[in-house]
């Protein structure tokens, strides 16, 4: 994500940072090329002027600092304002009140549904009982998609597929959640393609009958300045307390994220960046900027992988690890988990200097499969012990995994280094040996 604008501002800049001097002339060429950037991202007009013209009025008014060269700081004004123009603070989503009720609206295909599955998930991690409730009443499909991502995140889906009554569903999930004890309801409501009068009534019906603690406006960054349009008609109409913006994983250019939070005045609460239910990150508008300008995301790299790494998978295969027992089980286990965090090619860009790097490279999930495809050609004698793999074993599981005898010995090979550097480090860590580099 964000890829184009963020070599197209690096390269804006960079015709400031050969300069000595910030003058009139160097920053209203630099100024105006950060515009175009902008604008090619789909960033609204108005909204790319006035950063702008923000940043040009700064950098003409800083003092001239010997220690910082012009580039630097020009960065540094740019991140400030994408910062501010994202909204500054990160906003958290109101969970107050017994059970707390969220509302998710959007048009049809914004990706309601599977960020109502994330959000359950988030919030049950969080340790509150959720229930997810199904009020779509034109397409029975959405009720199943709502059920089979209940069951994958564990979360009971509240549905009555004869009931052709938005409200009377709301109403009676609610009386449910409180029966049950559930600490928080999400109400996912069916969407129209294009905005449409009906459809806004019958959401402002719900929302008055269950009165809401948060609503939250989901929106496909795909679509451009459409996204900023209908922000725009959702909030005129329901008054909604934040916006999720989805698919930021695909070729999204990313000016919604740039310009929905000035043009509606409501805060980005949450960002989507894939299928799956780990996708799921909170704004942080400081970190979005570091993103965009190739700084990297280590923070929210943190965050999803602690999200996604089960503590008790974790201290296991520590204990293992520590008794230099780790098998191929194990390895399989721990590929699992790095998968669960998400795209591997989204992961690497969150590492500074790392976006720029792997834009045109090729790194799906894909690449785990003929890995995983010969651990699961294993007997699990073999994978708990592959010192027994002798020629014809590892024959066995060239065919079988569909790869090649080279391929089976790679990963011999590797996971023996492995091991290996495991048993170092256990013998480091029991004081039994130094570092090498160190001695
Ligand atoms: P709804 O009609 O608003 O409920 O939308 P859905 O949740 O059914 O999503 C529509 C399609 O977009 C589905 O195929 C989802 O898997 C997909 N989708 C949702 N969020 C994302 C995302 O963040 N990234 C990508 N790549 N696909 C998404």
């Amino acid at each position: 994500m964000f890829e184009n604008l963020s070599s197209k501002l690096n390269s804006a800049m960079r015709t400031l940072k050969g300069n000595g001097r910030i003058t009139d002339v160097n920053v209203a060429a630099t100024v105006k090329e950060i515009r175009r950037a902008l604008m090619d991202a789909d960033v609204n007009y108005k909204v790319a002027k006035e950063i702008t013209d923000r940043i040009k009025e700064q950098a003409l008014g800083q003092k001239i600092l010997i220690s910082v060269e012009p580039g630097q700081l020009l960065v540094k004004i740019v991140h400030e304002e994408l910062t501010q123009l994202m909204g500054g603070q990160k906003q958290e989503i109101n969970l107050k009140g017994d059970p707390s009720v969220v509302l998710i609206a959007g048009l049809q295909g914004s990706g309601k549904t599977t960020f109502s599955g994330k959000l359950a998930q988030y919030i049950k991690k969080g340790g509150r009982q959720v229930l997810l409730v199904a009020c779509d009443i034109y397409r029975p499909a959405a009720i199943d998609q709502l059920k089979v991502l209940g069951e994958q995140v564990g979360v009971e889906v509240y549905a009555e597929p004869e009931n052709k009554n938005a409200v009377s569903i709301a109403e009676n999930a609610l009386s449910y959640a409180r029966k049950m004890g559930k600490k928080v309801v999400i109400v996912d409501t069916a969407g129209r393609l294009a905005v449409d009068e009906a459809m806004m009534n019958e959401i402002a019906a719900v929302k008055a009958a269950i009165k809401p603690t948060e609503i939250l406006f989901v929106v496909d960054s795909m679509t451009g300045q459409d996204a900023v349009n209908t922000a725009k008609t959702f909030n005129d109409r329901l008054d909604f307390d934040g916006v999720v913006l989805t698919k930021l994983d695909g070729d999204s250019r990313g000016g919604a994220a740039l310009s929905i939070r000035q043009v509606v005045e409501k805060p980005i609460k949450f960002i989507s960046t894939g299928e799956k239910m780990e996708a799921l990150d909170q704004f942080y508008p400081d970190r979005m900027a570091n993103r965009i300008l190739g700084m990297g995301d280590v923070l929210s790299l943190v965050e999803r992988a602690q999200q996604a790494f089960d503590e008790d998978e974790a201290a296991r295969l520590n204990k293992k690890i520590r008794q230099n027992n780790f098998s191929f089980e194990d390895f399989y286990a721990q590929l699992q988990q790095i998968k669960k965090m998400g795209n591997i090619k989204d992961l690497m860009g969150m590492v500074p200097g790392m976006g720029q790097a792997v834009k045109d490279v090729d790194i799906s999930n894909d690449s785990f499969k003929p890995i995983e495809a010969i651990i699961q050609s294993m007997t699990l004698k073999e994978r708990q012990n592959p010192d027994i793999l002798n020629p014809s074993r590892k024959n066995r599981i060239a065919v079988g995994s569909g790869t090649s005898i080279q391929q089976v010995n790679n990963l011999l090979k590797q996971f023996e280094d492995m091991r290996k550097m495991m048993r170092m480090m256990n013998k480091v860590q029991d004081g039994k040996m130094k570092m090498p580099n160190m001695a």
